[in-house]
């Protein structure tokens, strides 16, 4: 699952700020009028919230096969644009070509957007189309199921199939078609393997993964990408999936049909991606000097001791890498920042999961959106305290603290799970959590790094926690500003009530915001333990009582968010690197 794009998918305007005071952003044309499409010029602002970034990737740590084995997979990868506009919808490549042939100022536009979409439907504006002559919204099926199907249909026919077939229908790596013969028993419905449908294209990936596994010395990566190549053509991925999680390697591909969010009917069809990647040595570091201190900062929450996890579980695994290049799936719309994977649950019962995390990525977004908000919201002094080191390090922060505090609770005398308690506000909550508690672990990781020998590992300057604190408030209004009807936007609003109200956020009079240095440890201190004791006791009226508190706001927020709809959404990439070691065919 992607987590970090879901919440930006979830952005349903530009202006969608809190208490629900949504307007549309300029120039988009409002959802009634849909039928309407945009002119250039409102095409050229809808591209622009996708701030062109150059990805660059230093290769200087790459052996000589690695970096040969590399071309080859950005090469296999490229195939996968074009693979997702088939599976997105059927009449994709033939408007695609047809704009490419456009070359008014209207049609180049259209095409800029287009690629940027891989698709007629802006992902930004709720997948409404921007061009004419194509159906007015994404169908609900993609390309995964005959247009005219319904749901019913469906079903009939999957009641008179085998059980194997059956199992196939609703899986991961099958297309339906009609067969053409209606009126048969089976109601004129076909299964057919990806390694059918897609042939050709799974043929050329399949022969250059092969070249790559020859090219590099790694073990753990010749084997992932040879069962990988074998899966293209035979259709069956368990194994390679379990090859992945075990890929140990400088090169960190994710290559192959993974995400069923574009399969909106039954959300069983996975779309074809890839993430071309290289392991970052220092975050790995980072992240393997924290997971060290897991258990310590346990025992050192602040809550009663019989809250505590007295033995932490292992924790799945996480990687930080920086893309090289990403297709299909993976590029389209706003940009994948990180992901969990596999999907299917065989393999993670089995193995697990793996969390991936894209930090030149992140960096770009940082840079492109992040800065331009502080500079509206931060006052001028206090811009040098914004850091990407921080920022990425409270992200690593933020995903060990899921694992800590409580999971396995008691209620009158009941075994449960907060989850369990909390039912729908446990996404908002459990996100404020990790937030806040990643914030006080990073504190106590700041106050103790002699003792637990992390000086160098985190971020260094004298200014260590101003920045941390800072960086923070700025990024809020990055999160914010996607709405609150969302669990990491409604657990983001909760948190800055909370740090308002004791004094550690302040709303100065020309409506810039600041830290208060002297109070916001205490106030995250007591924050993290009031989301924590929310989770140890499973209650869920407090619970509610936080997050309603978070949705009113003060006005000052929702003025600085109306003031941000110049800022870009997102980032589109630029793959230098890639572009420069495998160049893609003219
Ligand atoms: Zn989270």
């Amino acid at each position: 699952m992607k987590v970090a794009v879901l919440v930006l998918s979830l952005f349903v305007a530009l202006g969608a700020v809190a208490q629900g005071a949504k307007k549309a952003a300029p120039g988009m044309g409002h959802a009634k009028e849909a039928a309407k499409v945009p002119d250039a010029a409102e095409l050229k602002k809808m591209s622009a919230r996708f701030a062109p970034t150059e990805l660059k990737v230093d290769l200087s740590g790459l052996s000589e096969g690695d970096r040969k084995a590399l071309a080859k997979l950005v090469e296999a990868a490229r195939n996968f644009d074009g693979l997702f506009m088939t599976q997105l919808w059927s009449g994709n490549h033939a408007t695609y070509a047809k704009l490419k042939k456009d070359k008014t100022p209207l049609g180049q536009a259209r095409l800029e957007y287009y690629w940027i979409n891989k698709g007629p439907w802006s992902s930004l504006d709720g997948n409404k189309a921007f061009v004419p002559g194509v159906p007015p919204e994404k169908l609900p099926g993609a390309n995964f199921y005959p247009e005219d199907m319904t749901k019913e249909e469906f079903e009939g026919w999957v009641q008179t199939l085998s059980e194997k077939e059956q199992e196939q229908a609703k899986g991961f790596f099958t297309i339906v078609i009609r067969d053409g013969s209606q009126g048969t028993k089976r109601g004129g419905l076909k299964l057919v393997p990806y390694s059918e449908a897609y042939r050709a294209d799974l043929e050329k990936c399949a022969k250059l993964l092969r070249e790559a596994a020859a090219l590099t010395e790694n073990e753990s990566l010749k084997r992932f990408l040879t069962s990988r190549a074998e899966a293209f053509l035979s259709n069956d991925y368990y194994q390679s999936d379990v090859d992945w999680m075990d890929v140990d390697a400088p090169i960190d591909p994710t290559i192959g049909p993974y995400e069923t969010y574009n399969d909106e009917v039954f959300g069983y069809k996975a779309a074809y991606e890839a993430y071309i990647n290289l392991r970052d040595e220092k975050e790995s570091a980072k992240l393997a000097a924290f997971s060290k201190h897991l258990q310590e900062i346990e025992n050192n929450l602040p809550i009663d001791e019989q809250y505590r996890n007295p033995k932490l579980g292992g924790s799945a695994p996480i990687r930080v890498v920086n893309e090289v290049f990403a297709s299909g799936d993976g590029n389209h719309g706003v940009q994948t920042a990180a992901y969990n994977l596999p999907n299917d649950e065989r393999v993670i019962s089995q193995k697990g999961a793996k969390r991936v995390m894209l930090k030149n990525v992140q960096q770009a977004k940082f840079d492109k959106t992040l800065v331009p908000i502080s500079k509206k919201v931060l006052a001028k002094a206090e811009m040098p305290l914004l850091s990407f080191d921080w920022f990425f390090t409270h992200i690593l922060a933020h995903e060990l603290s899921h694992g800590l505090g409580p999971h396995q609770i008691t209620v009158n005398g009941q075994k449960s799970t907060p989850r369990a308690q909390l039912k729908d506000l446990y996404s908002a909550i459990e996100e404020a959590k990790a937030d806040a508690l990643g914030l006080y672990a990073l504190q106590y990781m700041i106050d103790n790094q002699q003792k637990m020998g992390l000086t160098g590992v985190l971020p260094s300057g004298g200014d260590a926690e101003k920045q941390l604190y800072t960086t923070f408030l700025a990024s809020t209004f990055r999160t914010l500003r996607f709405g609150l009807h969302e669990a990491h936007g409604r657990g983001m609003a909760l948190q800055l009530q909370y740090l308002l109200d004791k004094g550690g956020f302040t709303v100065r009079p020309d409506g810039t915001f600041a830290v208060d240095f002297t109070k916001i440890k205490p106030a995250v201190r007591d924050l993290t333990r009031d989301l924590l004791m929310v989770e140890a006791k499973g209650d869920y009226a407090a619970a509610k009582q936080m997050l309603e508190k978070g949705s009113k706001l003060p006005p000052a927020f929702e003025k600085a968010l109306a003031g941000l709809t110049d800022v870009p959404v997102d980032i589109r990439p630029i793959f230098v690197t890639a572009n420069q070691i495998a160049p893609a065919a003219k």
